[in-house]
């Protein structure tokens, strides 16, 4: 009842009554349900990263981008060999055991009723080998329900009991601030009570950071506001190798890295995030860093090129695992 209520606010409150139109949940977990727990391992200099699949769900096309008709969103989507008729939206959050700590970026949609499409990342971690009480930090890139709503489980206590969680200081200040809240339009407060819900049981042990701030050696807050006031990317360096975890920098990237231009419903200052992601892509794209994205095709890590006003996604290659 309270993600419902937490999804319905989110959508209704960015203006997009076409996002709440149903699919039967029937239909989303028969065509969503994937083979096995989504894990993935590669190495980034001395780090390991494990790459999480929490599962993917679909939305509705009608409405989700602002500025530009159905047919050139359906059109970029055909390029990209993806379904003309509703947006596949899948969820990986990344670990990265760095050898002395090991860091958790996002922790998906969280527990959910038995068979959901989504809320898979414990179910990945635990086919992974991992405990989730050795984590020793959880970084938040931004406070929508898919990526905080894993910090708790199904009865509130804390699913990473021994960790410390580093979030935006900007996105803190925005949620948290109580004028702002019984300011937002009535569909959009859910949302506020959902992360004071979340954050209830990690009290003391949280931490805001700005630009650069690390939250273990080599792992590292970078500025990427626009999805939501405070949102931000997590750079991840180790030797000679660097990965920028992008979160909801781009949601798909066949859609949204092909044009950056496209200003998603779930942009919360779309003017902003587009030069966000446009500087960030440039950037990557530029130095050739390895990426990874919330929304990316699992296991949600790969390389950017520039390409034409665009960006071309190439994703992680299997054999590279470890
Ligand atoms: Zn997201």
């Amino acid at each position: 009842m309270l993600r419902r209520s937490v999804m319905l606010g989110a959508a209704a409150a960015l203006g997009a009554p076409a996002l709440l139109r149903a699919t039967p949940a029937a239909a989303q977990a028969a065509a969503a349900a994937p083979a096995a727990p989504g894990f993935f391992r590669f190495r980034l200099g001395e780090f390991t990263v494990t790459s999480l699949h929490d599962g993917s769900r679909l939305v509705p096309l009608q409405g989700l981008v602002r500025n530009a008709p159905l047919e050139e969103v359906q059109r970029t989507l055909a390029e990209g060999f993806q379904p003309t008729d509703q947006l596949r939206i899948t969820f990986t959050g990344q670990l990265v055991d760095t050898g002395r700590a090991l860091v958790l970026l996002d922790t998906g949609n969280g527990p959910q009723a038995a068979g959901a499409p989504i809320g898979r990342m414990a179910g990945a971690m635990q086919a992974a080998g991992i405990d989730p009480a050795r984590i020793t930090h959880v970084v938040i890139s931004h406070f929508h329900p898919d990526h905080i709503n894993g910090l708790t489980q199904a009865d509130g206590s804390a699913a990473f009991p021994n960790a410390e969680v580093l979030v935006p200081e900007a996105e803190w200040r925005f949620w948290t601030d109580e004028g702002a809240a019984s300011r937002a339009p009535a569909p959009m407060q859910p949302l506020f009570a959902n992360v004071t819900a979340r954050f209830r049981p990690y009290q003391g042990r949280i931490r805001q950071g700005g630009d650069g701030t690390e939250a273990a050696a080599g792992i590292s807050l970078l500025a990427a506001p626009g999805h939501t006031p405070g949102h931000a990317a997590v750079q991840v360096a180790s030797g000679a190798e660097t990965m920028v975890y992008i979160a909801d920098t781009t949601n798909r990237p066949e859609l949204n890295a092909r044009r950056p231009d496209f200003h998603f419903v779930f942009d919360m200052d779309p003017v902003v995030a587009e030069a966000t992601r446009r500087r960030l892509l440039d950037r990557i794209s530029a130095e050739r860093l390895r990426v990874a994205g919330f929304h990316f095709p699992f296991p949600g890590a790969g390389n950017l090129a520039k390409d034409g006003n665009g960006y071309r996604f190439s994703v992680v290659d299997w054999a590279t695992g470890v």
